[in-house]
């Protein structure tokens, strides 16, 4: 499949990925949904305005409505897309008024959050980043609490602090306590990040009503790269006895492009062996794991350099998407379009696929240094932290673009 539209060598958005985001062209206010295509965007209001696709879920300023609106239409917007984007197609091909209308470069927009997130869920599905956090912060030996290998470990997030990838993040201020001495407020000395993956909820559900976990899919739009900032001695302090809280809640970064399982398709794998095996609601015949690869790099202030710190794959998650979706839901909690559910940070078995700081120096006990001969124990001001991903084999490459963000001093 070829697209009209030029699509570069390598790059994440081929005609085979078609990711929705939203976008505001420059010289205008109005957010619109959009896909991108190599180093372009299409506008989709546009394309919907102009009778080009099956649906009336694009006028908004958000994806919420195509959300809502299930499998069965996500499924034929793409097919629809993807024929009116191929080299044979003639209708947009040939169109220059509504070309110059509905396609900018990618560079001549801005995006916006892609979805308004009613609610935020953060998981803790990574064995490798459970056992080490586990160990760091409690006792090697007992690393894994005895809940952790019978149900994805969840805590429910703050929707309202998720901003869009470039958005600067002000460290925060907080409340901490050393070893031995009275707490204090002031700023975060231990300013990490977690290299995670969310996805979004589709179709809505009723309270009460579970979400089996072999439709669990069907209410699974797709997925975006997730930087869930944190303040490791906010966090040390206040976390006992029910867990995360401000040490979270100042931000969450996300990229702009959401993914679709759709597009994914290709890279879907078995994950880890599972053992015990998980009671019947969390079992299933299907792989959900998918195999992605993702990477993290600091960037010093000043520097040229992006440094990476970390090489992980989101195939290394324990607890795949279908099982969180169905366990979340199971006690009756109902679902909303555009609710973000993200994976907890992916660490994999080596140092190197370490996904957060703390991780990754073993609490500061072996710093990183970068090109410009700084040490790292955990993230300093002016430092950008982004985060790629991407899927990739037999020549097909399905990428995310990235998540950035860079640190500001704390007021
Ligand atoms: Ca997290």
């Amino acid at each position: 499949m070829r697209s009209f539209i030029d699509v570069p060598q390598g790059s994440d958005f081929p005609i085979q990925n078609l990711p929705y985001g939203v976008i505001i062209p420059n010289g205008s206010s109005r957010p619109r949904p959009g896909t991108a295509i190599g180093d372009w965007v299409v506008d989709l209001a546009a394309l919907e305005e102009a009778d080009l696709l099956p649906t009336s879920v694009f006028s908004g300023d958000s994806l919420n409505d195509f959300m809502a609106a299930g499998r069965e239409t996500w499924t034929l917007v793409r097919t629809t897309l993807q024929k009116l984007l191929s080299f044979d197609d003639a209708r947009l091909r040939d169109d220059m008024d509504l070309r110059s209308l509905s396609i900018f470069p990618r560079s001549a927009v801005r995006m916006v959050l892609p979805a308004k997130i009613g609610d935020y869920t953060d998981f803790y599905s990574s064995k490798e980043h459970a056992t080490n956090v586990g160990s760091l912060f409690r006792d090697p030996a007992n690393a894994l609490l005895p809940n952790w290998l019978h149900l994805p470990v969840a805590y429910h997030g703050r929707a309202s602090s998720i901003v869009i990838s470039g958005t600067n993040i002000r460290r925060p201020n907080g409340q901490t306590k050393a070893d031995n001495a009275d707490p204090v407020f002031g700023p975060s000395r231990l300013l990490d990040f977690e290299l995670e993956v969310g996805f979004f909820t589709g179709k809505a559900t009723k309270l009460g009503d579970p979400i089996s976990i072999e439709n669990a899919s069907d209410h699974i739009f797709g997925f975006v790269l997730v930087n869930d900032w944190s303040a490791r001695d906010i966090q040390k302090w206040e976390y006992v006895p029910l867990g995360p809280f401000l040490g979270k809640n100042f931000a969450t970064s996300i990229s702009p492009w959401i993914v679709t399982l759709d597009a994914l398709e290709p890279f879907r794998c078995s994950g880890p062996k599972q053992d015990p095996s998980p009671l019947p609601y969390l079992s299933s015949n299907q792989d959900f794991a998918f195999d992605i690869a993702l990477e993290v790099s600091i960037t010093s202030p000043g520097s040229l350099n992006a440094d990476v710190v970390c090489n992980s794959n989101f195939k290394h998650l324990y607890w795949n998407i279908c099982q969180q979706l169905a366990h979340h839901t199971s006690g009756g909690c109902n679902i909303n379009p555009g609710d973000l559910m993200a994976s907890g940070t992916i660490s994999g078995p080596e140092k190197g696929s370490f996904g957060s700081m703390l991780e990754i120096t073993w609490r500061g006990t072996t710093p990183v240094t970068l090109t410009d001969g700084s040490e790292r124990k955990f993230i300093n001001d002016g430092d950008t932290v982004a985060m790629r991903g991407w899927a990739e084999k037999n020549g097909l490459r399905i990428g995310f673009g990235n998540v950035s963000g860079t640190i500001l001093p704390a007021r």
